[in-house]
């Protein structure tokens, strides 16, 4: 059981402003980290080649490489997973975050593989940054 996404706010800012690049299409990357107990801690965004849709962002589920801990996508409305997102959850990993417009740290939240929503720690200091 997920109890809290842990990611340093560089990392995180740098997801939104992907995010927000790509409104109104979706921005969608796989996370890697580690899971201790109920914490899974997020230290690097792990790409994937995928294909974009407006609503989905559509990708090969036999690409996931080892070491995914959970996603990140944004949505152009509410952060709130879909009934598509539920099912991809499991796959991906363990703690699964949302963005929706307009993209701000308070505009994420975070889910576990069922959807129920979990806490998120964003941590200051020496996080790493992605470059996309
Ligand atoms: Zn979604």
């Amino acid at each position: 059981m997920v109890l809290e996404a842990i990611i340093s706010r560089d990392l995180l800012v740098s997801l939104l402003e992907a995010a927000r690049r790509k409104f109104p299409m979706e921005f969608f990357s796989l996370l890697g980290g580690e899971v201790e107990g109920e914490n899974v801690y997020i230290t690097e965004v792990i790409y994937v080649p995928w294909k974009e849709g407006y609503h989905h962002a559509i990708f090969d589920l036999n690409q996931i490489p080892p070491g995914v801990v959970g996603s990140f996508h944004s949505h152009p409305s509410v952060a709130k997973p879909s009934s598509a997102d539920i099912r991809s959850f499991p796959y991906l990993g363990y703690v699964h975050l949302i963005a929706s417009y307009p993209f701000g740290i308070e505009n994420v939240r975070a889910f576990d593989t069922g959807g129920r929503e979990v806490r998120i720690r964003i941590i200051e200091g020496k996080g790493q940054r992605a470059s996309f």
